[in-house]
């Protein structure tokens, strides 16, 4: 297929619709698939594939939204930042939708209508351009986001410093997808069997990167782009190896993914930062899930910069499940507040914030 309304053809969604009933038929109990990124989340419910699959398919939603599994702590800190404890005089450049995340007293978006410097970036070299702009700031980029993100993240800091930029920091809360995988793996009432993998950290990443994951847990990894056909291929891919009883990955969004991946976007990343254990909303702490900054690249580090690590670390909002949310334990309604206290245009946690997020896309699509 090389166009896109074929990826979008009834007919092909018919026949694969069939053929993930005639698997899943072959099942004899509820078979769970995750879909781990976000944009997976919303084009599953834009396109109405929930209601189409077999009664014992369900799709639940992971941990791939990088707004949603910023942890309250890293929240509290890039907040902090807005008017740090120093007094340095910062701008505060992050993507539009961590602006409304709530922290545990404020937001972005309250400190910015208090007067803070807080500008929402379309890329981060808006940040670089502001540092040029204004040498009388400290310019913090906000480092959010995961393999799809993070090794542009790591060329602008390159960038920066090829061109002697003093005033550009960046916080770095960035996730690795592999070390989430397994951390879900590990706990004990997930049981997922099979896992959907987003397209866009893949192209990075590789198909090859989930390997170990399908071996040693023995479950179907999957890549699968975001038009209805990809889905409905990864989808059927999974169904045919659990009724065939194996556990591979398979690559069903092979017009962008290769396995090895993005080899030199990847060599930046490794060049600017390491791997280090990082907290995830809902997750905890999990080893060797995030990044930070090489000792050559310290000087980019606005946590070392501005103290951060001082700041306080808060604690989730009272009724909030974005944790069950997030190991795809509960299905977003279930929470006491969806719909209620919390709504997209006054969201009291983090998955009803992001258009990504489980709890907005489940708001959005199905009320
Ligand atoms: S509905 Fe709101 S409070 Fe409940 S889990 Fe979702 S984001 Fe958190």
């Amino acid at each position: 297929m090389k166009y896109l309304d074929e990826y979008r053809d009834p007919r092909v969604a018919k026949a694969l619709l069939e053929k993930i009933h005639g698997s899943a038929g072959r099942i004899d109990r509820e078979i769970r698939i995750m879909e781990i990124c976000g944009s997976h989340t919303v084009s599953i419910f834009r396109a109405g594939i929930k209601s189409l699959l077999p009664e014992n398919v369900r799709l639940v939603s992971g941990p791939g939204c990088p707004v949603c599994v910023t942890a309250m702590s890293d929240m509290d800190r890039m907040i902090a930042l807005a008017s740090p404890p120093d007094g340095t005089d910062t701008l505060v450049a992050t993507f539009g939708d961590m602006i409304r995340v709530p922290g545990t007293k404020t937001s972005l978006e309250a400190e910015m209508a208090s007067g803070a410097d807080v500008r929402i970036a379309t890329s981060p070299l808006d940040a670089v351009m502001w540092a040029r702009k204004h040498f009388e700031k400290s310019v913090v980029f906000l480092g959010v986001g995961f393999e799809t993100t993070s090794p542009t993240i790591a060329a602008t800091v390159l960038k920066a410093r090829k061109s002697g930029l003093k005033n550009l920091f960046v916080y770095p809360a960035f996730k690795l997808l592999p070390p989430a995988l397994v951390a879900l793996l590990e706990t004990p009432d997930i049981a997922i069997d099979g896992f959907l993998c987003p397209g866009h950290v893949s192209v990075m990443l590789g198909a090859d990167a989930y390997r170990p994951v399908a071996a040693r847990y023995e479950k179907p990894c999957v890549i699968a782009g975001f038009e209805p056909i990809d889905i409905l291929l990864g989808i059927s891919n999974i169904c045919d190896q659990l009724a065939e009883n194996k556990h591979e990955v398979a690559n069903a969004y092979g017009r962008a993914v290769s396995n090895g991946g993005n080899v030199k976007a990847m060599g930046i990343l490794d060049q600017v930062f390491e791997p280090v254990d990082a907290p995830w909303r809902g997750l905890g702490t999990i080893p060797a899930s995030g990044l930070g900054f090489r000792e050559e690249f310290a000087a980019y580090d606005a946590i070392r910069r501005f103290g951060l690590d001082s700041v306080e670390a808060g604690s989730e909002p009272k009724g909030c499940a974005c944790g069950e949310v997030l190991r795809g334990l509960m299905d977003p309604p279930r929470c006491p507040l969806f719909g209620k206290a919390c709504t997209p245009d006054s969201p009291v946690g983090s998955c009803m914030v992001s258009s990504e997020g489980s709890c907005a896309a489940w708001y959005k699509y199905s009320s």
